[in-house]
């Protein structure tokens, strides 16, 4: 990546970007763009397709409670989220890549990791729902639950009723923290 050192220069900055990934279905690249120099034997290896063994919640942070909190790292995330669903709501026929959110099942600001089984994709109107914890997941039955006073389904515009439809589900113990954390919240 070229780019103007200072307004009105005559030197250019040049940056090297990787591309580390892609997914076809939501037509995304990922590309790191590196501020300095990167010596050919540092190049990042492109994203493996396997994932390594699931983890819940971020590592740094469960070992050094004391350490500054960690910086999710949002677009890799978004990235391998998408890739894993597809670009769709979880539970509404949104499929537009401008309207899609990766949220985490397990919150970063609880510990929760940046692993694609830890997310889910939800529309921008679903994203703000779940996290006002409007709706949850049963983990056990995978459906879509709301509370008990409201609101329902209707009045979310929630027409996917269940996680089953989705091409890979989310790790089972993402899930199960969070429909014991949704259950909490609403003293159930
Ligand atoms: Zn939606």
């Amino acid at each position: 990546m070229i780019s103007y050192s200072q307004a009105h220069s005559d030197l250019r900055d040049i940056f090297l970007g990787f591309v580390e990934g892609w997914d076809d279905a939501s037509k995304v690249f990922l590309i790191t763009i590196y501020s300095h120099w990167v010596e050919r034997s540092q190049y990042p290896h492109v994203l493996p397709e396997k994932l390594p063994p699931f983890q819940l919640a971020d590592q740094i942070q469960a070992q050094e409670s004391s350490s500054p909190k960690h910086n999710s790292n949002q677009p890799l995330f978004k990235f391998r989220v998408l890739q894993r669903y597809g670009p769709k709501c979880a539970v509404c026929s949104v499929d537009r890549k401008e309207m899609l959110r990766a949220t985490h099942l397990r919150p970063v600001t609880n510990d929760g990791s940046d692993d694609p089984r830890n997310g889910l994709i939800l529309c921008a109107n679903h994203h703000l729902a779940f996290n006002a914890n409007l709706f949850a997941f049963d983990n056990s039955t995978l459906n879509v639950v709301f509370r008990p006073q409201g609101p329902n389904a209707h009045d979310l515009q929630i027409t996917v009723d269940s996680l089953r439809s989705l091409p890979e589900l989310p790790d089972q113990r993402a899930l199960a923290w969070r429909y014991r954390y949704w259950k909490r919240v609403l003293g159930l």
